[in-house]
């Protein structure tokens, strides 16, 4: 397979080099030359498999030849064998005809562990394979930082470092983070908005010499393997609630688009995906996009889901790209005026074509908390507040359908305990194996929100 930039002039590459570029040279994203096309029985030859299997069927072709079948399936295996239950991804029914998908088993307690600890192997894969090294730089508004520092944590050809706004990830997002003990791991709080991080981030992929003498590295969802393995929940989920003889819909808690993006691709290989509803808070770029058509930053907001706090959502320019037909020309000048003037407007044919698939609902902090109350009161389970975005979004624009709808459950509601302890009256408690977490020694840095002193702290501490 192979891939190119969402802007149209980065060099064709292919998925290893995807994998260990991130970002293309040309400012966009990547993307597959084409997506693989799937008919309905293809879907259906995967019912009651397990979800390696799954795993390893959706996401080969993306792989093509740059991995042997045999090591792709060990790796595949190896990455989901030790999440917290054996489907993986289980379904709780919350309705009728409604289902919790629970991505939050794996060690972090968040979905992104389903997508970083594969994206993990591959660099370990890939850079023993050419003897290569890595200095992996990225931003988090917390749940990513955690999930890419355990899965790169005592990886010998590579540094992370991470980048977190200070003081605006909660306790346990943070010593997730700083109490990992291993010399290749670097924290950095940043005096800053998640937004800050993630331009400083991207501003260190744009100085090409900072960028090539260090080799730098991408894990935020810019990377393509983290959309691609994300893809796979959404068919395994779907397969058990009917798909692919039936459409559904799934609801989505959003803020850097990656995971959406990933429900999109599953429809473009031809499964059968109704409806996509995202949700964000009040931090509602998204919302505003995909009912105006005007996509816009405005200043972010906290909430209490600080996962979902930004204003510039980066794999939305992979959504962009389809809706352009495909032309980085045309992409390239809208995020040029968005640099420029603060944002752009599609036309009302591409609105339309958007909102065919997609809908959109921006969810109060006040409906958030009763979404999670009302839950506890129904089935004496905890939702976190992300979750909770995504459920009340997906009720409100799905109305009264009777289609199955499947909401995404991406974090474990223990991870943000204060905000679920306000909604409910108690306490989720953390699974036994973090029970030492307040106990751990923290280690990280502060620096100004500035790209020189950053860059400088970096180049110190990476060993390209
Ligand atoms: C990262 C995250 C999200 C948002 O996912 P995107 O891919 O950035 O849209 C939602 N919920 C939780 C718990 C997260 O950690």
């Amino acid at each position: 397979m192979r891939y190119i930039s969402t802007r149209g002039s980065a060099p064709v590459l292919e998925f290893e080099d995807v994998v260990l570029t991130g970002l293309a040279r040309d400012g966009g994203l990547y993307v597959p030359e084409s997506w693989p096309r799937w008919q309905r029985h293809d879907f259906a030859a995967l019912k009651a498999k397990s979800y390696s299997e799954i795993a390893y069927a959706v996401i080969a072709p993306f792989v093509g030849d740059a991995v042997p079948a045999d090591d792709l399936r060990e790796m595949i295996e190896a990455t989901y064998a030790d999440f917290g239950h054996p489907d993986v991804t289980p379904l709780r029914q919350l309705g009728d005809n409604q289902w919790l998908l629970e991505l939050f088993h794996g060690p972090t307690l968040a979905f992104k562990d389903l997508a970083l600890q594969l994206l993990g192997r591959l660099f370990d894969y890939f850079l023993k394979r050419c003897g290569g090294t890595l200095t992996i730089v990225g931003a988090t508004s917390g749940d990513t930082g955690s999930a890419a520092i355990e899965a790169c944590r005592g990886r010998e050809m590579l540094q992370i470092f991470m980048l977190h706004p200070e003081g605006r990830v909660s306790n346990v997002q943070r010593r997730q983070m700083t109490t990992v003990s291993e010399s290749n791991v670097h924290n950095i709080a940043v005096a800053g908005t998640f937004d800050d991080c993630q331009a400083l981030v991207k501003a260190m992929f744009d100085d090409t010499e900072f960028r090539d003498s260090h080799h730098l590295g991408a894990v935020n969802s810019i990377n393509w393997a983290r959309v691609m393995a994300q893809v796979v929940y959404y068919v395994a989920a779907g397969l058990q609630v009917g798909a692919p003889e039936r459409g559904i819909s799934f609801a989505v808690p959003t803020g850097n688009f990656g995971d959406v993006f990933a429900g999109f691709v599953a429809r473009e290989m031809g499964f059968p995906i109704d409806r996509l509803y995202v949700g964000t808070n009040r931090n509602d770029i998204l919302a505003r996009f995909f009912d105006s058509g005007e996509y816009r930053s405005g200043s972010v907001t906290p909430t209490i889901s600080p996962s979902m706090d930004i204003q510039v959502s980066s794999n939305f320019e992979r959504l962009l790209f389809e809706l352009c037909g495909r032309d980085g020309d045309e992409v390239s000048r809208l995020m040029n005026d968005q640099k420029t003037n603060g944002g752009f407007a599609v036309t009302a044919d591409q609105l339309s074509n958007a909102q065919k698939i997609f809908a959109a609902q921006s969810v109060s902090e006040i409906e958030t908390q009763a979404t999670i109350k009302a839950e506890w009161e129904r089935a004496g389970e905890f939702i976190d507040p992300h979750t909770a975005v995504g459920i009340a979004a997906g009720r409100a624009c799905h109305g009264d359908s009777a289609s199955p709808l499947v909401y995404l459950g991406t974090a474990d509601a223990a991870k943000f305990s204060d905000a679920v302890e306000n909604a409910t009256g108690s306490r989720p408690k953390l699974p036994d194996r973090l029970n030492d977490l307040f106990q751990r020694e923290e280690r990280f840095d502060t620096l100004p929100n500035d790209l020189t002193a950053v860059e400088a702290h970096i180049a110190k501490r990476s060993n390209a």
